[in-house]
């Protein structure tokens, strides 16, 4: 079969994916076409926004591709205080941005369990329950995710970052801290709990091949995830892997697989929601707008304060550091309608998807599982 063939007859084995992944020309073309109307079918032209505060940049792990892990001692390391980060909740509601995504490093103590469940309550309680909120805060126990579940946030990204254990290895240290059964159980739990649940990938990171991708979008499909934010790698020069940089696909060919990524995901997913990463316009200045027209419908804006986002370095050359969330808002309404798309202001934006897995699953209703918010 040809690509032609496979988006008419729309069955996506791994085989399939991977002729898709490597389309080039013409078939490419077709892809982002066929991705396109699926996103307009299933979605619509709205894109949802959700303010992404990074709160803090100290983590208690040492991922081997990461900028800000532990052991680099070239970090500049920060921890916004709970006012500066309830300001940035205050921002993304006066501006009707509908959701907030809190991210950081990765920390298990009472204390930060204690501190994220004080900040969920206040973030309802200033925007009156009307702010959704997501949170990116890596692995915990079931009983935090469940503390900071009724505490108010309703959604969860716990990116996988691949999907195969042997590479999994490769980009983390071999200790019990980075287990990739761990992660997998960290999502069925986030799953049960209630969460829309989230992950994601890197694409184009050293070692890995287009089988691997393929696998990576199985894996979502088969997980059966509400929303996927994935992007290209940047490689870091402070971090373990950059010693393999030479193995790497050239940085455009890592931006053109990770469209395709997105494009093969909106048809085999048609009703998830897929962030438009920020990694993609560190490569591309327009890197976003062509994720959306290809099948992304969510944006993330910082609103981290201008000063710190310099040093959430996960990857370089970082786009839009030097602005303040303010800035940062009127630069996106003009990019949002460049990609003929319409902002979904004071609206959640929720995952269709999610809404149709649990009653697929014959799950107990949305408001029994989450009293104290509806879908928007
Ligand atoms: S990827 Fe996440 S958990 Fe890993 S070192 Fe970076 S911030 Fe920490």
């Amino acid at each position: 079969m040809n690509v032609k063939e496979i988006l008419e007859n729309g069955k996506l084995g791994r085989n399939e994916i991977i002729m898709l992944l490597d389309a080039q020309g013409k078939e490419r073309q077709l892809l982002f076409k066929k991705a396109t109307e699926t996103k307009l079918k299933e979605i619509g032209q709205k894109v949802h926004f959700r303010g992404l505060v990074e709160f803090s940049n100290i983590c208690g792990k040492d991922c081997y591709y990461c900028g800000i892990r532990k052991s680099n001692r070239e970090a500049t390391r920060y921890n916004l205080s709970d006012d500066q980060i309830l300001d940035a909740a205050r921002f993304a509601h006066e501006n009707h941005y509908g959701s907030l995504v809190m991210q950081s490093g990765e920390l298990e103590s009472p204390a930060f369990t204690k501190r994220i469940e004080h900040l969920l309550k206040e973030i309802k309680v200033l925007s009156k329950g009307e702010l959704g909120v997501t949170l990116s805060l890596g692995e915990q126990t079931e009983d935090v995710y469940q503390r900071w579940f009724d505490a108010g946030a309703h959604r969860y990204l716990l990116r996988i970052e691949t999907s195969n254990p042997d590479l999994y290895k490769i980009y983390h240290p071999g200790d019990t801290l980075h287990d990739f059964a761990r992660r997998l159980t960290c999502l069925k739990t986030l799953q049960r709990i209630g969460y829309q649940t989230g992950t994601g990938v890197m694409i184009g990171l050293p070692f890995q091949t287009t089988g691997d991708l393929a696998d990576d979008l199985l894996f979502m499909k088969q997980f059966d995830v509400d929303m996927v934010g994935m992007g290209p790698y940047i490689e870091h020069q402070h971090t373990p892997l950059f010693q393999y940089r030479s193995e790497l696909l050239p940085i455009q060919e890592r931006f053109d697989l990770a469209l395709k990524m997105i494009a093969v995901l909106r048809i085999l997913m048609q009703d998830i929601n897929i962030a438009a990463a920020t990694a993609l316009q560190a490569i591309d200045p327009l890197g976003r707008e062509k994720a959306l027209k290809i099948g992304a419908n969510i944006i993330m804006p910082n609103i981290t304060p201008g000063k710190f986002r310099n040093d959430y370095a996960l990857y370089e050359n970082k786009p839009c550091v030097d602005e303040e969330p303010g800035e940062c808002k009127n630069c996106l309404d003009v990019r949002i309608q460049l990609a003929d798309s319409e902002i979904g202001y004071n609206e959640w934006g929720d995952s269709k998807h999610f809404f149709r897995r649990l009653a697929s699953t014959h799950s107990p209703s949305v408001d029994a599982i989450h009293p104290s918010q509806k879908y928007r």
